[in-house]
């Protein structure tokens, strides 16, 4: 079993504890069903300090790890896939702030994400490139001392409910592809900036997502985040952050569906013996129960070499990868032992499944992100 400290032991406890308050299964479903985020739920999680956890104290941050939002995703997606998710991806991209904003970037924006009244995003990815960020096609021109952006980022989390956003813009066209992109900070109410809501989706509903499409975005020369050119690289970074953290809103929706599996098959009983009572079921339990676990290894593992400050070196990517595969898996095989019944709404397995899959799809998806890990494994070929 993965240890944790006194204090990471109480984090988990009161956030597992204020989901079971404040969470209500026929209101969860009913947000779901509207698309609606949960705006009470996140304000109260906020002032009680589940918001923005790892964001630093000075900005109204908790100051902690990735490890404590770990935990925090972890317990809010176990009661509860959507709203867990939707609170988890309030702050998402604030990791990229933190890191790469200069003093008035943070302060202008940091308080207001962990305190609740605002919510952030990241364009990066855009249709044509798919996961090779290289083929970024959104230009940033520097002209007149501001710089003017062009172009599109498909399915951004949050897009349409943020203040803030992050984006990946080529600014210099003669560099090789990964060299001339940069990062820029761009204002939800920026004139040229129109939301295509990306609507109705598998999974994630309560989460906003739209299409970001820039036409002649003028922004102060004080908006650009981080090094010019330096984009591609601080955009992996955050990727990789990020990728923490969904990994413990994975571990959750796992350890969530397997609960609801568990409590069925030792109530429901089929030729005179309870689910829980048959071989089968028994193996299928087990199996779950060791994705559940091999999922918080690595998913503890990566946050705490994050915090450690260690290079993450593809750790965040794998942890992802392990922890999305563990949710999907689970979930699927919780709705199979609910039987027709998990097909249902009410069994609040199929949203989990549901909610569990854009894991595995996006930011640039299992395949790109496995394309990553054998770089560093393979290394170069001579
Ligand atoms: C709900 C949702 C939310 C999102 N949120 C955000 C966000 O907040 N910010 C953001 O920047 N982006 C976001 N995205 C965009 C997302 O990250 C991209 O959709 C993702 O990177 C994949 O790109 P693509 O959809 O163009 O698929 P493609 O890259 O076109 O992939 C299509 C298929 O080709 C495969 N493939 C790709 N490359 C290779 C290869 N080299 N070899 C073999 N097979 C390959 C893929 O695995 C996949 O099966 C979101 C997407 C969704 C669906």
């Amino acid at each position: 079993m993965v240890t944790l400290d006194k204090s990471q032991k109480e984090i988990l406890k009161a956030a597992s504890e204020f989901a079971k308050g404040e969470f209500d299964k026929d209101q969860a479903l009913a947000l779901e069903n509207a698309n609606a985020f949960p705006h009470d739920i996140w304000k109260k999680a906020a002032d009680l300090g589940f918001v923005g956890v790892h964001l630093p104290e000075e900005f109204s941050g908790g100051g902690l790890g990735m490890l404590e939002a770990c935990l925090i995703a972890e317990a809010f997606c176990r009661k509860d896939s959507s709203i867990g998710m939707a609170l988890a991806m309030a702050t998402s991209g604030a990791e990229g702030l933190v890191r790469y904003g200069d003093a008035d970037q943070k302060k202008a924006y940091l308080p207001r994400i962990a305190e609740g009244e605002m919510q952030c995003g990241f364009g990066f990815f855009e249709s044509e490139c798919g996961g090779d960020l290289a083929g970024v096609a959104t230009v940033a021109e520097k002209k007149d001392g501001h710089w003017v952006i062009n172009g599109t980022k498909s399915h951004v989390w949050n897009g349409g409910a943020a203040g803030v956003y992050l984006i990946l813009g080529r600014t210099d066209p003669e560099a090789s592809p990964g060299k001339g992109l940069s990062l820029f900070l761009v204002d939800a109410d920026q004139e040229g900036l129109t939301i295509r809501d990306a609507e109705r989706r598998l999974g994630g509903n309560m989460v906003a997502c739209a299409d970001l499409v820039f036409t002649d975005v003028h922004l102060p020369a004080a908006n650009l985040l981080g090094k010019e050119g330096r984009g591609l690289p601080q955009a992996e970074t955050i990727i990789e952050e990020t990728g923490i953290l969904i990994a413990g809103q994975c571990l959750g929706t796992a350890a969530g569906a397997l609960d609801r599996a568990l409590a069925y098959v030792r109530e429901r009983e089929q030729f005179q013996r309870k689910l829980a009572a048959f071989e089968v079921t028994r193996q299928k339990i087990a199996g779950m129960a060791l994705q559940v676990e091999q999922a918080r290894l690595m998913t503890y593992g990566a946050a705490r070499c994050g915090d450690a400050g260690k290079g993450l070196d593809r750790l965040g990517v794998m942890a992802r990868i392990t922890a999305a595969k563990a949710a999907v898996a689970v979930a699927d095989e919780a709705i199979q032992l609910f039987g027709g019944y998990g097909y249902m709404k009410e069994s609040e397995v199929e949203r989990f499944y549901r909610d569990a899959k854009v894991a595995d799809l996006t930011l640039g998806g299992t395949i790109h992100l496995k394309n990553k890990i054998a770089g560093r494994v393979i290394g170069k070929i001579k």
